[in-house]
C-alpha cells in the first residue's frame, strides 16, 4: 500500500482523558477513534493489528483442538434467568426489549448460551471431551470505562468452553487451554505472568489469570520469588501480622471514651493519640445489595472489597454514603466504630490479633480507647479481608512477597458443574446413566491484549510493534519523491518485498523526510528502508524500529535482510 492513499489520521495532541501510553498512542497513530465513552472504532492500521492478534489466538485454539463457531451478541433473557445471572450481572449488563416486550441482553459472556447449545445437541459420552470457542463482541456497561480499549463497554473476546465427562477430563482440557494461552501471548510478544485467581461467587475449582505486568494495570498481583507463588490480590491470602501482639500490653484495659473533636482521618488520629496506625481499627460501612454491613481492618490496612463481597455472597457492594453512615452510627463520617453497632459486622483476621485499640465511638467528636474484640463487640465473622502488601509473608513459603500491578489479558476457569447443573446439561455414560458435563471457560480480551502489547512496547517516538502483530512489516521511505532515481529504487524494493509475501508500505508522500520518519516511528513499523542521497551508489539505509542504529546496505542486501527479519520473526 502507498502511504499517500492510506487512511492513517495521526494526531499531534490527544484528549486529556487518554492517560496511559497505549491509549494515547492508539489515538495518535490513528489506530482507533472514540465514538462514546468506552466505545471505539478501529481504523485500518489498528484493525490490521487487531486481526493479527485474533488470528494468533485462533491458530492456537485450533492447535489445541478447540472448534470455532460464532454466536449472536443479542441474547434472550430466559437462559440467563435460568442460571441466575440475569440478576447477578446487575447494571453491568446491557438490557433491552424487543417489539413484543420480551427481555434481551447484549451478551457480556456466553457460558449459558454454550451450555444450552451443547445440552440440546450432545447426549453421549462418546462426543466428549469437546471444546468450542468463538471470537465475538461482548458488551459490558462497565462502572468505569477507562484507558481506551483496556476497559471498554464493547470489546471482542475469544471465549472458549470445554465440556468433559469428569474432573480428570476437565484437568486435561484446562491444561491444553493453559498451554494455548502461553503460546498466544508469547507470539504476541508479551511478557506476562500467570497468577491464581479467585473463583468467587462463580464457584468452581480453580482459576488463573494471565497478567501483563504494568504500572498502569488495574489488577494487583502478589508473587513470591522464593517459591513461585503468584496470585491476584483477591485471591492472595494474607497472613496476619502477629508481631504487634507481643509488644502490646497483654492485659485488657478498661474502655475509655476520649473527646476527639475534628479528628477523623487515621493521620489525625495518629497525631492526636501519638501512636501508630496499627493501634487503630477502621470501621467501614457498606451497602451489600442494599443491606448495611460493617467491616473492620487494622488502621494501616486496606480492605479488599472482593474478599468482603465473596464472604457476603452479594451482587453489588458499595461504600455507604455519608447520610447512611450517619443514620447507622448516629455520628458524622469518621467516627464509626464497632461498639454498639447494630448491623452485621465482619472483621479482618488481624483485628482479632489486636489488643486495647482505638475505634470511633459512634458519636461525633469521640473515639473509644482500649477496645477489644469479643469483650466489647462481636463480629459475625473473622476472616481475611485485607489487601496483601509488599513484604507480607508468602502464604505458601513465608518469604516476603512482592506486589505489582498487572493488566489481565486472559482468564481460565474450572467451572465444574455450575452451569450444567443449572441448565441440565447432561450426557449419558457407558451404562446409560445421566451425568452433568464438567465444564471450563476460557477468555482472552483481544482489544485489551493489543493495548497491552503497546503498553509494553513503546518509546517517546511511538509504538514499537513486535513483528508478529505489526500492521505492516516494512516501510520503504524515499527521502525525496521528486528524485526519479530514489523513487525507482524505492518502487523496486517495495514490489520485490511485496512479491515475497512481506507486508510493506511505500511512503510516497511529498513531505519532508523528518515528517515521514516521525510518522513511521509513531505507527511503529518494525523495519524502515530509507532511499536517500546515496541512491546513486546503489546504497540505502536500513533501520529497525526497536534498535536505533542505521545500517547501510546495497538494495539487494536490504531486501534480503528485510525478508530474513520478517521470516525469522514469524517462524517461516
Ligand atoms: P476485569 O477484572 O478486568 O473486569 P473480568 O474478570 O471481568 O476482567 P473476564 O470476565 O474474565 O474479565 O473476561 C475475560 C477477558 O476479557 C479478560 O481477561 C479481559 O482480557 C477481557 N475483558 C474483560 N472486560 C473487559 C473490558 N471491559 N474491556 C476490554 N476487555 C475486557
Ligand atoms: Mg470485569
Amino acid at each position: 500500500m502507498r502511504v499517500s492513499q492510506m487512511f492513517i489520521p495521526t494526531l499531534r495532541e490527544v484528549p486529556a482523558e487518554a492517560e496511559i501510553a497505549s491509549h494515547k498512542l492508539m489515538l495518535r497513530a490513528g489506530l482507533m477513534r472514540k465514538l462514546a465513552s468506552g466505545i471505539y472504532s478501529f481504523l485500518p492500521l489498528g484493525y490490521r493489528t487487531f486481526r493479527k492478534v485474533e488470528q494468533i489466538i485462533r491458530e492456537e485454539m485450533d492447535r489445541a483442538g478447540a472448534q470455532e463457531l460464532i454466536m449472536s451478541a443479542l441474547l434472550p433473557a430466559e437462559v440467563y434467568q435460568a442460571s441466575g445471572r440475569w440478576d447477578v450481572f446487575g447494571p453491568e449488563m446491557f438490557r433491552l426489549k424487543d417489539r413484543h416486550n420480551r427481555d434481551f441482553c447484549l451478551g457480556p459472556t456466553h457460558e449459558e448460551i454454550f451450555t444450552e447449545t451443547v445440552r440440546n445437541e450432545t447426549r453421549s459420552y462418546r462426543s466428549l471431551p469437546m471444546t468450542l470457542y468463538q471470537i465475538q463482541t461482548k458488551y459490558r456497561d462497565e462502572r468505569r470505562p477507562r484507558f481506551g480499549v483496556m476497559r471498554s463497554r464493547e470489546f471482542v473476546m475469544k471465549d472458549a468452553y470445554s465440556f468433559d465427562r469428569d474432573e480428570a477430563g476437565l484437568d486435561i482440557s484446562y491444561k491444553k487451554m493453559y498451554e494455548a494461552y502461553c503460546r498466544s501471548f508469547d507470539r504476541c510478544g508479551l511478557d506476562y505472568i500467570v497468577v491464581d485467581a479467585d473463583t468467587g461467587a462463580m464457584g468452581g475449582s480453580g482459576s488463573q489469570e494471565f497478567m501483563v505486568k504494568s504500572e498502569i494495570g488495574e489488577a494487583v498481583i502478589a508473587f513470591c520469588e522464593a517459591c513461585g507463588y503468584a496470585a491476584n490480590d483477591e485471591k492472595a491470602q494474607c497472613v496476619p501480622d502477629h508481631s504487634h501482639k507481643d509488644d502490646c500490653c497483654s492485659a485488657e484495659m478498661p474502655v475509655e471514651k476520649v473527646a476527639t473533636p475534628d479528628v477523623r482521618t487515621i493521620e489525625e488520629l495518629m497525631n492526636f493519640f501519638k501512636c501508630s496506625s496499627k493501634e487503630f481499627a477502621k470501621t467501614l460501612i457498606y451497602k451489600a445489595d442494599g443491606k448495611i454491613v460493617a467491616a473492620m481492618v487494622r488502621g494501616d490496612r486496606e480492605l479488599n472489597e472482593t474478599k468482603l463481597q465473596n464472604h457476603l455472597g452479594c451482587i453489588e457492594l458499595e461504600m455507604a454514603d455519608a447520610e447512611t453512615v450517619s443514620s447507622i452510627t448516629g455520628a458524622a463520617v469518621g467516627f464509626a466504630g464497632p461498639v454498639g453497632l447494630k448491623v452485621e459486622l465482619v472483621a479482618d483476621l488481624e483485628v482479632a490479633e489486636m489488643k486495647n485499640f482505638v475505634v470511633g465511638a459512634n458519636e461525633t467528636g469521640y473515639h473509644l480507647k482500649n477496645v477489644n474484640i469479643n469483650r466489647d463487640f462481636k463480629a459475625s465473622a473473622v476472616i481475611d479481608l485485607r489487601n496483601i502488601v509488599e513484604g507480607d509473608p508468602c502464604p505458601k513459603c513465608g518469604a516476603p512477597v512482592k506486589v505489582a500491578h498487572g493488566i489481565e489479558v486472559g482468564h481460565i476457569f474450572k467451572l465444574g458443574t455450575k452451569y450444567s447443573d443449572a441448565l441440565n446439561c447432561v450426557y449419558l455414560d457407558e451404562n446409560g446413566k445421566e451425568n452433568p458435563m464438567v465444564m471450563g471457560c476460557y477468555g482472552i480480551g483481544v482489544n485489551r491484549t493489543m493495548a497491552a502489547v503497546i503498553e509494553q512496547n513503546n518509546d517517546d517516538n511511538g509504538i514499537i510493534w513486535p513483528m508478529s502483530v505489526a500492521p505492516y512489516h516494512v516501510t520503504v521511505v524515499p527521502v525525496n519523491t521528486t528524485d526519479s532515481l530514489q523513487m525507482e529504487i524505492a518502487e523496486k524494493i517495495y514490489s520485490e518485498l511485496q512479491a515475497s509475501g512481506v507486508e510493506v508500505i511505500l511512503d510516497d508522500r511529498n513531505e519532508r523526510p523528518g515528517v515521514k520518519f516521525k510518522d513511521m516511528d509513531l505507527i511503529g513499523i518494525p523495519v524502515r528502508i530509507t532511499v536517500g542521497k546515496k541512491a546513486g551508489e546503489g546504497i540505502v539505509e536500513y533501520k529497525l524500529r526497536k534498535a536505533g542504529e542505521v545500517k547501510e546496505f546495497t538494495v539487494e542486501e536490504a531486501i534480503a535482510q528485510a525478508k530474513k527479519e520478517v521470516y525469522s520473526a514469524l517462524g517461516k
